[in-house]
Formats: C-alpha cells, sequence, structure tokens
C-alpha cells in the first residue's frame, strides 16, 4: 500500500458514500495504512475496503477525525486553484443573497472547505482555521482570495479557537494579509454595527442570526424590550430601529457592552438603548425581583452545551434561563428564544420552553421559527452543521 492512500475496514465506507465528509481514525484499516507514516494535514485518496475510491482528504493522525474529505474529484488537490474554485462557489451564492459584501462568506464543510471559516466586512476578511490540514494552506488560501476578490484590503487569522487544540494546533491572532483595521463596519438588514475583529467574539460578528434579528420588526414598534445575551446588540439595536420605545440589553462582557452603546449611537437610538454589564442569570432575578417586565424578551445564550455528555445539565441550564424570561414577559408578550447547540434540536428547545411554561403556569402558542441564514449553508450528511434554532413564542 503506498502512502498516499488511505484503506478504510470493510463496511465503513457507507456513511462516507452518504456524502459525509469524515474518517474517524478507528474506521481505518490501520493494517494496511499505519496512520503513523502520514504527516499532519498531508494529502490523500481515501479508499473503500475493496480499494474503490472514494474521495481526495487531508489526513491528521493524531486526531480522532482522521482525514477530512475535501473533494470527490480523484485529480483533485489542495491548491491556490482548489481554493479559487470553491471561493468562486461560495461568492456566486452570497453574491445572489445579498446586496452588501457583509456575510459569511465560507462556512467549512457546508462550502466544501472543511475546517475553514470566512467572514467577509466589506473589503476585510476574518478567517479561522480550525484543523491541520487546513493551517497548511494558509499562503494559497490568502492569495486565491486575493485572486477572486481584487478588491480585498486584509485578512485577519483569528486562529484562537479551542478545538485548535484538540488537532494539535497552537491559538494566535494575526494578519495574513494588508493590516486588518482595529474595528470595521458592517450592515445588516441597512443596519450598520461596529465590531472589533482582534478582540470580539469568534470572528468579531455572529451573521447566523440575520434573518431572526429581522423577524423582531413586526412586534417591536412602541414595545419594552429585553435583549439578553446581547453582545453588540445584534437583536438590541435593531429592536431599537425598527421602533420599540425601549431596549435594555444584558452582557457579562464589559467591551460588549461598550459596543453596544458604540452601535447605538451609530444608528440614533442611544436615547432609548441601556446595557446592564452584569451575568445574564443575576440580572434577570434582579429583574423580576424589582418588578419589572418587558413585552419582547430575546434569548440568545452561548452555547450551554459544547459536548453531547453535558446535555442534561445544558438542557437544564436553558429551561431555568427560558423560565426567567417567561416570568418577565407581559401578557401577549413575545419570547424569542435561541440555541446555537448543536447536540440541542429545535425539538429539544421546544420541550424546553414548554417545560419552562409549564414550570411558571403560563400558557403559550409558537409562532415562527427561525434557522441560521443561507450564508451559513448546511451540509446535508454534516448535522453538526445544522446548528442554530430561533422559537418565537407568544404568552396568552
Ligand atoms: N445575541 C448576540 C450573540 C450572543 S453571543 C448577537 O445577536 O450577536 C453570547 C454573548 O453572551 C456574549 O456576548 C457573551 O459575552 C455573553 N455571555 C456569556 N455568558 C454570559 C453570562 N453568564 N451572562 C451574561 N452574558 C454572558
Amino acid at each position: 500500500m503506498n502512502q498516499t492512500s488511505i484503506r478504510l475496514k470493510k463496511r465503513e465506507d457507507r456513511r462516507i458514500r452518504t456524502g459525509h465528509p469524515w474518517i474517524f481514525s478507528n474506521e481505518i484499516d490501520t493494517r494496511l495504512s499505519p496512520l503513523k507514516q502520514f504527516t499532519k494535514g498531508q494529502e490523500v485518496s481515501i479508499e473503500a475496503h475493496d480499494q474503490t475510491f472514494l474521495g481526495k482528504a487531508y489526513v491528521n493522525p493524531h486526531s480522532l477525525i482522521a482525514a477530512r474529505i475535501f473533494s470527490r474529484d480523484p485529480q483533485a488537490h489542495l491548491d491556490q486553484d482548489f481554493f479559487q474554485q470553491q471561493f468562486l462557489k461560495a461568492l456566486a451564492l452570497r453574491s445572489r443573497l445579498f446586496e452588501k459584501t457583509d456575510y459569511r462568506f465560507a462556512f467549512s464543510e457546508a462550502d466544501g472547505l472543511p475546517g475553514l471559516v470566512i467572514d467577509r466586512f466589506g473589503d476585510d476578511f476574518v478567517i479561522q482555521i480550525n484543523t491541520a490540514g487546513m493551517e497548511l494552506q494558509k499562503n494559497n488560501i490568502a492569495s486565491a482570495l486575493c485572486q477572486v476578490i481584487p478588491e480585498c484590503r486584509s485578512i485577519l487569522l483569528r486562529n484562537d479557537t479551542q478545538i485548535r487544540l484538540q488537532e494539535g494546533l497552537t491559538t494566535y491572532v494575526e494578519s495574513l494579509y494588508g493590516h486588518p483595521p482595529e474595528v470595521v463596519s458592517l450592515e445588516e438588514n441597512n443596519i450598520c454595527f461596529e465590531v472589533s475583529c482582534w478582540s470580539g467574539q469568534k470572528t468579531g460578528w455572529f451573521y447566523d442570526h440575520r434573518y431572526t434579528r429581522a423577524l423582531l420588526s413586526k412586534y417591536v414598534p412602541d414595545r419594552r424590550v429585553l435583549d439578553v445575551f446581547s453582545y453588540l446588540g445584534g437583536f438590541g439595536i435593531h429592536a431599537a430601529v425598527y421602533g420599540a420605545k425601549q431596549v435594555d440589553c444584558i452582557d457579562s462582557s464589559k467591551s460588549a457592552c461598550e459596543f453596544i452603546l458604540r452601535n447605538a449611537k451609530l444608528n440614533e437610538v442611544a436615547n432609548k438603548v441601556s446595557v446592564i454589564n452584569e451575568e445574564a442569570f443575576i440580572a434577570l432575578k434582579a429583574l423580576i425581583h424589582s418588578g419589572t417586565t418587558y413585552d419582547v424578551i430575546i434569548l440568545d445564550p452561548p452555547a450551554f452545551v459544547k459536548k453531547s455528555k453535558d446535555r442534561r445539565k445544558g438542557i437544564i441550564a436553558y429551561q431555568r434561563l427560558n423560565e426567567l424570561g417567561l416570568k418577565l414577559l407581559n401578557q401577549n408578550g413575545i419570547l424569542i428564544t435561541c440555541s446555537c447547540s448543536m447536540h440541542i434540536s429545535m425539538e429539544d428547545l421546544k420541550v424546553i420552553v414548554q417545560r419552562a411554561a409549564a414550570k411558571t403556569h403560563q400558557s403559550i402558542q409558537m409562532l415562527e421559527r427561525g434557522h441560521q441564514g443561507p450564508d451559513h449553508p448546511i451540509h446535508i450528511s454534516v448535522p453538526e452543521t445544522d446548528y442554530l434554532k430561533a422559537l418565537v413564542i407568544r404568552k396568552v
């Protein structure tokens, strides 16, 4: 067996044939293709047990996901041309979806670029590389991006995600091209935001909630709104611009709260936006204690379930959060409750809210469901890419 192929065990090709791109280390026939003969990030062909070709992949012999398929074409190589072709496909979709050039430009496996996330803020790009295979391709990625988007002014590498450690990579933040500015602007649903890509969360902005934020326009005019886990005011500033009477934003991060006020000023709604720089559960209990109530509440917490073994604990936390939200809600009020945990399904979220309503003796109805926007496509065979859920609930 030559050193450029990985042979799978019998029957381990079935999931791969349905389109799934990951090869787990225990699926490999390590007698025929010992993993230690491969270097981190090396390009290989994946073969079924009967030697039929399944795909071109890159390897990480030290990771549980030992290989990730990047193409089903036996001639494909990880080179500048490969990235250019993938970027052109990614761009074709986004140019159709949005008038402005602010969006998730590439969403990893779902855009045929395993381990690579790119967010676009006009002509400034922020990249997250999550695998050793992609780490080796930094220069090809930068050259391809500049070829496909000649206006590209800067590329920042936000390579500080914890998943990199599982791949044996270090974490760092640095410029890959040009001079990435401290603060960039973006427009979403015709509303402007300023964000810090160097120090903000993830790449600096969560483009995934774009359409759920737009849903607010129907529910908030003349209403009192509470945006919990507000970050830079994604939901809260939308609510204020859409005509809310008052918007309170809760976030435990001091710098996020400063940016909420900055974004409120930018959109000329500073007079009705306030921040509560506090841990959310503490702040919500204090609001209940003080007798404050709201007409619209958004709950968009960080992932409470990061690993499937934490599911039970996480579900309890989601339920407690939703109980607090429902307690603060006026009659006929609207609760927009979200989860970005890939281990929590839309059905799970529905059950969580149903239990929270029962616990607080409230009747609710479900009005709408929200999902990640289409610049975060879902890989039809990779459930992990279908991660964001939102429910619009009315208290009746
Ligand atoms: N709703 C935001 C995204 C939320 S990201 C948007 O539309 O863009 C999660 C946010 O929760 C982060 O800003 C983080 O600072 C904040 N956070 C995390 N744990 C928290 C806690 N226990 N209490 C309050 N805020 C918290």
